[in-house]
């Protein structure tokens, strides 16, 4: 299939991006749970949050958020572990019927892709997008039982602000002639590539809005960030993004990078930001469904040298203390006394995840202070190549903080079936006892039971088929 820029003269992207999705799955599943806050994410000390439900996004609760912030927040909300066979079943199928639209499907995560629809519907217009969207949509509900918002635009830039635009379950088409009036109002921080460092120096300078951005000086922009960062924004301010709908997923690598406003110096500060880096780079991993092998450190210096030091492990990881463990060996090679002006994390050699229990990684410990600052937002680039430096063979890991904690046979949300009492899901564990809630997709909010965790006719079981 030749890999080609849309046609910007009409709305052929598509963005599909699933509402909520793990937490969506959670409540389809667990009739007990909807209209509830439901947080999907690491249940653990150091856990993060993957998925908010919108019931909990009320109380400020988002994705890779401290899972200890989001109970402070919201005790009451059902912390679950997440089940990643159900979720990635649920991924398939949507992805399925994305490919019944055009054969240029280019999937970004697990709930995520764009769509060009110029291949099957050349010389579309407002109308044909906005029915083929409500089909596929209503597809997507009758075959899952889940909304996908779709956001219709020239470009993959507009497509993907249109699908956030009206969350959740909303369709909104840009035509060509609206994007301009579209982009023009928000802020920059809504471009991709703007992170809290860009987006705090552009307003420093009275650049606010993307028709700002559009209306700047390129020389200037180009002093203040870079120049390919610089033209980059520019092109996208002026919604010129001619990046094609790419099939099969080049894209081979997660990163996480931070320019700092003052040139560090000190390693365990450095250390410190390299781990909060890794944290939210296995969150996107989990995200993506996906591990990889090769941990790379990117380090630019006062004097805008940069490095990229690699690590091959010897198998595929999406678990964060391995990843910091590489990525702190990385780091401890590198000479930082004279100051260090960004540092970045990736993780390349990317494979799909096998591991069911994917999201009770983000509980691994990550060592360190256990209070993440606020702010310091990363600029997170999302599939970028990372530059592999040296390879080297990781026999071990390097020791790194204290080890997990035991975790119960049973994790929060996990199902199950009981021989007498039929499936269910695991509410709650502890002190040598588990509770289980007995419903399923298709019956009404189901009673609790408890059990001694060890009761043989307790069982694990596979997610229930909707
Ligand atoms: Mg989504």
């Amino acid at each position: 299939m030749p890999v080609a820029a849309p046609d910007a003269t009409r709305p052929s992207v598509l963005h599909l991006d699933l509402d909520a999705f793990f937490a969506a799955v959670e409540q389809r599943d667990k009739p007990s749970l909807r209209g509830k806050p439901v947080v999907v994410g690491g249940t653990g000390w150091r856990g993060v949050v993957a998925t908010a439900s919108y019931e909990a996004r009320a109380y400020g609760i988002g994705s890779a958020m401290p899972t200890m912030e989001a109970r402070r927040r919201c005790h009451n909300a059902a912390f679950l572990a997440g089940r990643f066979a159900a979720y990635r079943t649920v991924s398939q199928q949507v992805m399925a019927l994305a490919h019944e639209l055009s054969p240029l499907v280019e999937q970004v995560s697990l709930d995520e892709a764009y769509v060009d629809l110029t291949p099957t519907h050349p010389g579309l217009d407002v109308a044909e997008v906005s029915r083929v969207a409500e089909e596929f949509r209503a597809r997507v509900r009758a075959v899952t039982g889940l909304t996908v918002s779709v956001g219709a635009g020239p470009s993959k830039l507009v497509a993907k602000i249109a699908s956030d635009l009206r969350k959740p379950d909303a369709l909104v088409v840009v035509p060509p002639a609206e994007q301009h009036a579209l982009l023009g109002p928000l802020p920059v921080r809504r471009l991709p590539g703007v992170g809290a460092v860009t987006g705090e120096r552009l307003t420093r300078v009275g650049i606010r809005t993307v028709a700002d951005l559009a209306a700047a000086d390129e020389a200037e922009l180009v002093r203040m960030v870079g120049r390919a960062h610089g033209t980059g924004l520019l092109a996208y301010a002026r919604a010129v993004d001619p990046r094609p709908v790419v099939p099969e997923r080049d894209a081979k690598s997660v990163s996480a990078e931070e320019t700092f406003a003052v040139d560090l110096t000190d390693r365990r500060e450095l250390a410190e930001r390299a781990r909060r880096m890794v944290d939210r780079v296995a969150v996107r991993l989990a995200a993506g469904g996906v591990s990889g092998r090769t941990v790379t450190v990117k380090l630019r210096r006062y004097d805008f040298t940069t490095l990229n030091r690699s690590r091959t492990l010897a198998q595929p990881t999406a678990a964060p203390r391995e990843i910091a463990a590489a990525a702190l060996a990385l780091l401890e090679g590198i000479d930082v006394a004279d100051g260090v002006r960004l540092l970045g994390v990736g993780v390349s050699g990317l494979t799909e995840y096998t591991q069911q229990d994917l999201l009770a990684e983000l509980d691994e410990p990550a060592a360190g202070d256990a209070d993440p600052a606020p702010g310091a937002e990363p600029e997170q680039t999302a599939g970028q190549q990372a530059e592999v430096g040296g390879v080297l063979p990781l026999g071990s890991a390097v020791p790194y903080g204290p080890p997990a904690p035991p975790r119960s046979a049973w994790s929060p949300g996990q199902d199950v079936a009981h021989d007498e009492h039929g499936p269910g899901w695991v509410q709650g564990s502890g002190v040598g006892r588990v509770t289980v809630r007995f419903e399923g997709p298709h019956t009404p909010a189901g009673r609790i039971h408890t059990f001694a965790d060890d009761d043989p006719a307790l069982h694990p079981a596979p997610p229930p088929r909707w």
